[in-house]
């Protein structure tokens, strides 16, 4: 399990959430509910 940064499409707020690759979870903006979201991609 891995903390990543998901940001929404719709308002471009940027959250943090888990991330499991084993569970597939759909992902909701906690600011508009929208699930466009999309992983941010860190750069180690
Ligand atoms: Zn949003």
């Amino acid at each position: 399990m891995q903390e990543v940064d998901y940001k929404c499409l719709r308002c471009g707020h940027i959250f943090k959430s888990q991330y499991d690759p084993k569970v597939p979870m759909e992902r909701a903006c906690p600011e508009c509910s929208s699930n466009s979201v999309r992983r941010q991609k860190k750069s180690k």
